[in-house]
């Protein structure tokens, strides 16, 4: 993956807050991302788009429907039926854990934390996200380990990682050859920044963008992977 990614901005007509839109080149050609909203986003290549958590809070015009959609989890901000709805083109496929499949219903593929499926260009392998320490109340986690995905993505030469509600657990910090990542800080959900920083330090991507960040000090973050050799890509999620 070439990392001369250049960041483009769209120009509006209304004079809305401007949309960031992250360009990629890959061996299977270019490969674009757009920054939805919190924890959605949206990968178009080679004429399909996959959406992550699609979120009823985002704005999708100019935004192609779903031919594939990933869905990580059973809370709100990830799974929301009216937007899957409002973003899924007739037959696309529909990728989720098995809390998800149960809650949902209807025509769902279910892959769980291990699991690894091709979707034409794309190969989606679900990897575990979930609380170490965080939760609700003495003894119970917001995140139980094996509900949810996160998404280890592959189009062409290029892995992306998409966190998923994690903390840097153990399978995070072991991931491999991760050319750009998104990954997960707001409390108390998730991690502090600078615990996502250490997470991130250990598997080493060549590029991350902190999402689902609302209310986190992201300067913590950046100060954090200074020097480190990863590029950290700071956007307007809640534009
Ligand atoms: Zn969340």
């Amino acid at each position: 993956m070439k990392i001369a990614a250049s960041l483009v901005f769209t120009v509006s007509l209304f004079a809305q807050p401007s949309r960031p839109i992250e360009q990629f080149t890959t061996k299977a050609g270019p490969l674009k991302i757009t920054p939805i909203r919190h924890a959605s986003l949206v990968m178009e290549a080679g004429g399909t788009a996959v959406h992550v958590d699609p979120w009823s809070q985002g704005n999708y015009d100019g935004i192609p429907a779903a031919d594939l959609i990933l869905i990580t989890d059973i809370h709100g901000d990830h799974l929301d039926p009216k937007a899957i709805e409002k973003v899924r083109k007739a037959g696309a496929k529909l990728i989720a854990p098995k809390a998800v499949a149960e809650k949902l219903g209807g025509d769902v593929i279910v892959l769980n934390n291990g699991d690894r499926q091709v979707f034409g260009s794309w190969t989606i392998e679900a990897v575990p996200m979930y609380n170490l320490k965080r939760g609700p109340s003495e003894g119970k986690l917001f995140h139980d380990k094996g509900r949810g995905n996160g998404y280890v993505v592959n189009y062409g030469d290029m892995r992306l990682y998409i966190s998923g509600d994690t903390e840097a657990v153990p399978e995070m910090r072991t991931l491999k050859n991760i050319d750009v990542a998104f990954v997960t800080m707001n409390l108390p959900y998730t991690m502090p920044p600078e615990e996502a920083a250490e997470g991130v330090k250990a598997f080493h991507p060549k590029v991350v963008y902190p999402y689902h960040y609302r209310g986190s000090d992201l300067s913590v973050f950046e100060k954090a992977l200074a020097g480190s050799g990863i590029e950290v890509r700071v956007r307007n999620w809640y534009y």
